[in-house]
């Protein structure tokens, strides 16, 4: 009885352990890798069988108490080992067949398949959703062929609204009838060969193109695709983007205000000339570079709409003379006018016969602007002045060409306005030289390399030293000292005249003061202090003079500020509150240069200057043009009329030393008496109480 439930009970777990085996070892070679291992546990489990059998001839097993019934073991042998194995086995060898054959991934695609097939119904049905959902007009083509077999057509099978609005037919109309007739764009442009193509060679057919289609040029995306005998084409209008593009793509390359091509446009066509006047030894260009004198003024007094029209005109005219030109341009491209900004334009003289021809084209510019422009009931005048460049320089670089043409344009502004003037190498060497004086000079300010040279100004009656003209120097570090005509002009235009003489008057005064303490005796002696308009227009000037003056210890009376006649030339400053503070701290005036061709008379009246200095010019030339000694004595009468005292600058002669004082000019100033002298020379005469002879 013990024996039977035991057997049960045994029974019982072996039949679980290999249910379970079976389970496991499916579940196990899911994974196609694990087929192999499969195999491997089967042959082993065979093998254990059989060891168990031997085993169990040679009652090895007896005597272990749970294997005394043969049948146990032959149970264990049976199901486990024999079974279970070849199970293993089995399931192990049909896995690797399965995954090596791949019939698996094929079964579970056609399951996928016949699944989305049912979900959607019909290949059909798929086919009108998707076409009709297209928001691409959508047709589907089949070839028609002639008898040998050539396409001579197509006709529509189907197509969806969005089609039938692009092509302006209905589909009942289009439909089952060869399709050509009712595109004639595309026949026109030769689609019907681009849908044989797709059809002979399998490839897609993929092109934006331009379509004339019922009076109307319209852009179309379209592609086309093979399917069986004909095609499957959808197209898109672009138009609008198309548009949109070129119209940034415009305005990319052109000016906003005057339509005419830019800075970009320009320098990309310049360079293409470069590239052809490389190529053919014959090709010539040249390029203008065109500047409106008085633009600031004419924008500031009538407004910048009234600017922004004259600017138009001028485009205007710059189009229509290079359209008209005599001088035609040879090639297709033709000459070419941009703005570059501003009152900035630029002409490309494209494939010119010879390098005169810039000329003749720059005069007749010239001629044209300068005519008078009516703008909104105003007569408004302006003049051109232009640089003009030629090929003829070998130029690699477009940007060269226009610095260039620049450098000669403002040589033109600088010798008169109004005219041209033709880029020569002089000039770039110039520009190279002023480039590196820049780079040079706003080190100099950092560095302080300046330093003051005095000028004796001597009384004409008694001869004597009244005072001196403090004249800045820069001392450069290796060209040794360097005179102001050099640099001053270039300290304006960058702006840092300011800083260098805020340190001259301050110097100056300081040198004055010094001297008047250690020279009691020169108590009266003054000094001349030059200032430029920017240092006038300073905001902190009158607290710098006070500054200078109180730290030096001087009196005010002993300082004389000149200011040349040019400073007032363009009186959209007024420098009059300026000046008046000047004269209300004790500081004399001095009108300096007087005569240098820009005479304020009526200025002369407003201001109550103190001193009138003539200009150097009209004392040299006194002695042998009889006219300047009839004006010097018109300008010192004229001085003297309005409390003024006069000093003559330049003297250089006993001459005109004798004319001067003849004239009853007040005070004299040249190298007749001194240069301007370093502070040791200048302190020498102050010493030795030099008195010069006076006129005879
Ligand atoms: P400026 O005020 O007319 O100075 C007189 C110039 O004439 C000086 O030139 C002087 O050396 C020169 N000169 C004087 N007598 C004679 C003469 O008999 N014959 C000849 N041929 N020349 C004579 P400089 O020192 O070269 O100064 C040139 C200009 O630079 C000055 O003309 C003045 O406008 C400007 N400048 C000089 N120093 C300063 C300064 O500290 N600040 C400002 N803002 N300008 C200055
Ligand atoms: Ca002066
Ligand atoms: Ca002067």
């Amino acid at each position: 009885m013990n024996d039977l439930v035991l057997e049960i009970i045994f029974a019982t777990v072996i039949l679980t352990a290999v249910t379970l085996l079976i389970f496991s070892g499916m579940r196990f070679i899911r994974s196609p890798g694990n087929g192999l291992l499969a195999v491997w546990i089967g042959l082993g489990m065979l093998l254990l069988g059989g060891l168990l059998g031997i085993a169990e001839s040679q009652v090895m097993l007896k005597t272990i108490p749970v294997f005394n019934n043969p049948a146990t073991v032959d149970i264990i042998r049976d199901f486990v080992c024999y079974l279970g194995g070849s199970i293993m086995l089995g399931i192990g060898m049909i896995r690797r067949l399965v995954s090596a054959s791949g019939t698996n991934h094929f079964e579970q695609l056609n399951e996928t398949l016949a699944k989305t097939v049912r979900d959607l119904g019909s290949s059909q049905e798929l086919l009108n959703s998707i076409v009709r959902s297209s928001i691409s007009g959508v047709m589907i083509l089949k070839a028609v062929r002639d008898s040998s077999s050539n396409v001579l057509d197509f006709e529509c099978r189907l197509m969806n609204e969005e089609a039938e609005n692009l092509l302006g037919h209905s589909s009942s109309t289009i439909l089952h009838k060869n399709i050509m007739k009712y595109l004639p764009c595309i026949r026109n442009d030769g689609l019907l060969n681009e849908a044989i193509c797709v059809i002979e060679t399998g490839l897609p057919f993929r092109e934006e193109r331009q379509c004339t289609h019922q009076g109307k040029t319209r852009w179309y995306n379209i592609v086309g695709v093979k399917y069986g005998d004909g095609l499957v084409v959808s197209f898109v209008d672009v138009t609008e983007r198309r548009e949109y593009e070129t119209q940034l793509q415009h305005a990319a390359l052109h000016d906003t205000l005057t339509g005419l091509p830019n800075r970009v446009l320009f320098t990309d066509r310049l360079a293409q000339s470069i590239q052809r006047s490389r190529r053919n030894v014959e090709y010539k260009f040249a390029v203008l570079f065109l500047d409106l004198d008085r633009f600031k003024i004419i924008n500031d007094s009538l407004g910048h709409e009234i600017g922004d029209q004259l600017l138009i005109n001028i485009s205007d005219q710059l189009r229509t003379n290079l359209r008209e030109i005599d001088i035609a341009s040879r090639t297709s491209e033709g000459h070419l006018p941009a703005r570059l900004g501003g009152d900035e334009f630029v002409v490309l003289l494209d494939d010119i016969e010879n390098f005169r021809d810039a000329i003749t084209v720059a005069e007749r510019l010239q001629r044209e602007i300068s005519s008078p422009h009516t703008i909104a009931g105003h007569e408004v005048i302006t003049t051109a002045s232009i640089g003009i460049v030629t090929s003829e320089g070998n130029y690699d670089r477009p940007e060269d060409i226009i610095r260039d043409a620049d450098t000669a344009m403002y040589q033109a502004k600088k010798t008169g306005k109004a005219r041209y003037v033709v880029f020569d190498e002089r000039m770039h060497a110039e520009v190279v030289k002023r480039l590196n004086l820049e780079k040079e000079l706003h080190y100099a300010v950092e560095r302080k390399e300046f330093t003051l040279y005095y000028q004796p100004i001597v009384s004409i009656e008694t001869g004597r030293l009244v005072g001196f003209e403090s004249l800045l120097r820069w001392v450069h570090p290796e060209k040794g000292i360097i005179e102001p005509e050099e640099f001053i002009e270039l300290t304006e235009e960058l702006g840092i005249i300011v800083p260098i003489g805020r340190w001259a008057i301050n110097e100056a005064c300081q040198q004055l003061g010094r001297w008047i303490k250690k020279y009691p005796q020169h108590e009266n002696l003054s000094f001349n202090i030059n200032l430029s308009k920017q240092e006038l227009m300073d905001p902190g000037l009158i607290s710098l003079i006070k500054q200078a003056i109180r730290n030096a210890g001087i009196s005010p009376k002993s300082i004389k500020v000149e200011i040349t006649e040019s400073t007032f030339i363009d009186n959209s400053i007024d420098l009059i509150p300026v000046l008046t503070k000047i004269q209300e701290m004790g500081i004399a005036l001095a009108m300096d240069d007087f005569g240098t061709g820009y005479s304020s008379l009526s200025f002369l009246h407003t201001t109550s200057m103190d001193y009138l200095k003539i200009d150097r010019s009209f004392i040299s030339n006194a002695s042998n043009k009889r006219n300047y000694a009839a004006i010097i004595h018109t300008i010192i009468q004229l001085a003297h009329n309005m409390d003024m005292q006069v000093v003559a600058e330049g003297v250089e002669t006993q001459d005109q030393l004798a004319m001067l004082q003849a004239l009853d000019c007040n005070f004299a100033q040249g190298y007749l008496f001194d240069k301007p002298l370093e502070p040791e020379a200048a302190e020498k005469l102050l010493i030795d109480n030099y008195r010069y002879c006076a006129a005879a």
